[in-house]
């Protein structure tokens, strides 16, 4: 691979990356490919580069509404989702919520999915 290529790729990375970043509310790789039209980036490469940093462990998807969300923060939180316009902002998750971590033989708990539901600020 060429330097060249090596720095389209990243450049391609970092703006898919600052896009996710920017917008705090879990964005589709559809509404990253929107924001990000007037770079020339195409909806394969976003999807490419989205799910890459996934594999890295740099961001974290989740499914919502049967669209794959792309989310900044990978530490354990908790969500908030707008029932009308289906955003989703980070909330943090209660300490001692892993006091209630199920104590079960033969299961292996791998994490906890919290979500809250409600009517953001821009939707009431
Ligand atoms: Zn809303
Ligand atoms: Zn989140």
């Amino acid at each position: 691979m060429s330097p060249l290529r090596n720095k389209r790729v990243t450049r391609q990375k970092q703006l898919v990356y600052d896009c996710v970043i920017d917008r705090k509310d879990h964005p589709s790789a559809n509404e990253v490919f929107v924001d990000l039209q007037n770079t020339g980036i195409g909806l394969a490469t976003v999807y490419r580069q989205l799910s890459a940093m996934v594999d890295e462990g740099i961001l974290k998807s989740f499914e919502h509404s049967g669209q794959i969300r792309y989310d900044r923060l990978v530490t354990q939180h908790a969500h908030f989702v707008c029932t009308v316009c289906d955003k989703i902002w980070d909330v943090d998750l209660p300490e001692d919520i892993l006091l209630m971590t199920p104590n079960v033989s033969d299961i292996d708990v791998e994490g906890l999915e919290l979500t809250w539901k409600g009517i953001c600020k821009a939707c009431k």
